[in-house]
């Protein structure tokens, strides 16, 4: 059994929408806990600190301007496997194409705006942790 740290974000659609809860309750009802978690506002100089390997692609601009719109919520979730569970508890990237029940499939609204994000590998989970929480606010 490996049990992992994964970095998640619930995105600006998602809060705007009052969706926390919602979102929070699926990565719960399917083994993940929330280990920490804080609300707050992103910098544009930390949104573009963060999605920094995207600096270059078309996008890249509007992604920013979105993380900054509204309130996000930063958590850490652990279980088993949590980087990957993670990601297909979120779905895919395009709320189109993602499966049904997923988080991305259930409340996304489009590619740009699609509700949560999730570390992509454990190398990445634990930089983006690292990014927005002291060690002593990880409470397992
Ligand atoms: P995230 O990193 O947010 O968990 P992801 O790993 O599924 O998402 P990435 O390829 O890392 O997808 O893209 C980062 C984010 O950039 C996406 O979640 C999405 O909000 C935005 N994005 C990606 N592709 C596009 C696009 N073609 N047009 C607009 N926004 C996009
Ligand atoms: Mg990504």
């Amino acid at each position: 059994m490996t049990i992992q740290r994964t970095f998640s974000i619930i995105k600006p659609d998602a809060t705007k929408r009052n969706l926390t809860g919602k979102i929070n309750a699926k990565f719960e009802e399917q083994g993940l806990r929330i280990v920490a978690q804080k609300r707050l506002r992103m910098s544009r100089l930390q949104a573009q600190a963060f999605y920094a390997v995207h600096k270059e692609r078309p996008f890249f601009g509007e992604l920013v301007e979105y993380m900054v719109s509204e309130p996000v919520i930063v958590q850490v979730l652990e279980g088993e496997n949590a980087v990957l569970k993670n990601r297909e508890i979120m779905g895919a990237t395009d709320p189109k194409k993602a499966d049904k029940g997923t988080i991305r499939a259930e409340f996304g609204i489009d590619i740009g705006n699609n509700s949560v994000h999730g570390s992509d590998s454990e190398e990445n989970a634990a930089i983006e942790i690292a990014y927005f929480f002291s060690g002593l606010e990880l409470v397992g």
